[in-house]
């Protein structure tokens, strides 16, 4: 396939470096042809600064929100750089540290896509696996070893690998690895691989602890900043909901049914809400799965398999769990707790507006949750607009009260934790109107939203 250059930019923002191809960059041809196979027009801002440099072998901290494209600008110039080189047993070349499994295997996948070209061999040295397979590559030399802090500990006390030839660091997702704790095994790598290496360190935040991180383990590094810190990305539309806490299962069902859902991640705080929203959702009949700390890696792969390949469209996640996932074309973010880390909201929203397209952000804002909406904004510095009626998605019914007709239901207790077991959710067209207490349904066309204004937006704001 042939690389097409782009002589005029369509970007909005036309300076000379945004019509920047990734020819100008200083790769290879070998790998330009996997990038534009890859279908890849042009660099994004972190891979048109970072790649440059990180060919020049200079240490790096390249920080940019979630979603912008990190991943290519170490693993490009990587392939380039390891092309040259030996390998030798028991000794990789280069390392990648990311903090999850699933994230250590996108990198690989990276890794495998545009380094087909290249003679490169990898190793992926994450838990969950068994290790057989891993101590036999490594025996057998890698160039490119990604791997978790944890597993890579563990095979490192036991012998089994040495780092001392290790001439390339790089620490993905750095604040995420500060979340999980990894920080002094990080070190403890580090200490451990010579000192005239090369290390890059990619986060979308920079908290204090990862500063110092880098200060004490990175050598005189290019700081690359593609906005401002914490920022949010421009593709996505956030909106907070305020809502009664009981009410937060109700308001998330009516947007998911009216906001031109495609697929939609659902955050929520604790892993036993994931549990009992997911099983809520799948109650009512909606296409949803759970990914979430407790589930093995076998279970959280096919959960994520299930979400990609379109079985399931409603994914409900822990932090943990879904931190840094590329999982593409997600039309909309859930948050149906405020995270209680104001970074995670920036990266919880960064799952969708990935890579251009846009996307749509809800965070669900009860009582508890005023403080963390509170510290998310001061983060982000600007305030989260309020979800109103002129944001609403479908024609929202507003008629005056017919006479009460049906008989009065009795209040709920508690939500639907009581809700009992639901038959499998009807075609859209086929549903019979949904009723609510004190309004009424208008008649309205075939395919059109014939529900009344939902009861949040009366909510008002926290
Ligand atoms: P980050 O690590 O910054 O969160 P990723 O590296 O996971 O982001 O990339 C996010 C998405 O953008 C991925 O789906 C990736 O394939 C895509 N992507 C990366 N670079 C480009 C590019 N230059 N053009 C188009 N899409 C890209
Ligand atoms: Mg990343």
């Amino acid at each position: 396939m042939l690389r097409t250059r782009r002589i005029v930019s369509t970007s909005v923002s036309g300076t000379d470096s945004n019509r920047m191809t990734f020819a100008d960059l200083g790769l290879s041809e070998d790998l330009l042809k996997a990038v534009s196979e890859a279908g890849y027009s042009e660099p994004t801002d972190i891979q048109r600064e970072a790649i440059p440099p990180v060919l020049m072998m200079k240490d790096i901290i390249g920080i940019a929100q979630t979603g912008t494209g990190k991943t290519a600008s170490f693993v490009l110039p990587m392939i380039d750089i390891m092309a040259s080189g030996r390998r030798r047993a028991l000794m990789p070349r280069s390392l990648i540290l990311a903090p999850t499994r699933e994230l250590a295997a996108q990198v690989a996948e990276n890794f495998e896509k545009y380094g087909k070209n290249h003679d490169l061999r990898l190793a992926l040295l994450i838990g969950g696996v068994q290790m057989g397979d891993q101590v036999k590559a490594l025996n057998e030399g890698v160039d490119v070893l990604i791997a978790t802090p944890g597993r890579l500990m563990d095979l490192f006390e036991r012998g089994k690998i040495l780092l001392n030839g290790c001439e390339l660091l790089v620490i993905d997702e750095a604040d995420r690895m500060l979340d999980m704790g990894f920080i002094p095994d990080i070190e403890f790598i580090c200490s451990k691989l010579p000192e005239s290496r090369q290390t890059m360190l990619f986060s979308a935040t920079m908290p204090p602890p990862i500063e110092k991180l880098a200060k004490k383990f990175l050598n005189n590094p290019k700081r690359i900043e593609v906005s401002r810190r914490a920022s949010t990305n421009q593709n996505i539309t956030a909106f907070k909901v305020p809502v009664k806490s009981r009410q937060k299962r109700e308001t998330l069902r009516w947007l998911i049914e009216n906001d031109h859902i495609e697929t939609a991640i659902v955050f929520a705080n604790r892993k036993t809400t994931v549990r009992e929203l997911n099983k809520s959702l799948q109650r009512h009949g909606f296409r949803s799965g759970e990914i979430h700390g407790d589930m093995d890696q076998s279970s959280r792969i096919k959960e994520l398999d299930r979400f990609k390949q379109g079985e399931i469209n409603i994914l409900v996640a822990s932090d943990v769990a879904a931190r840094g996932l590329d999982i593409k074309g997600v039309s909309h973010v859930f948050n149906f707790d405020t995270p209680w880390h104001p970074d995670d909201y920036v990266h919880r929203i960064g799952r969708t507006g990935r890579a251009g397209a846009k996307g749509r952000a809800f965070t669900f804002v009860a009582e508890e949750d005023a403080e963390a909406i509170g510290n998310v904004e001061k983060l982000t510095g600007a305030e989260v607009p309020v979800f109103g009626k002129k944001d609403v998605r479908v024609d929202l019914v507003e008629k005056p009260a017919e006479p009460e007709e049906k008989p009065k239901r009795t209040r709920r207790k508690r939500d639907e934790e009581t809700v009992e077991e639901r038959p499998a959710r009807k075609a859209k067209s086929e549903r019979a109107p949904r009723r609510r207490r004190d309004e009424d349904d208008a008649p309205v066309a075939p395919g059109e939203w014939n529900g009344p204004r939902p009861g949040f937006l009366d909510v008002s704001a926290t």
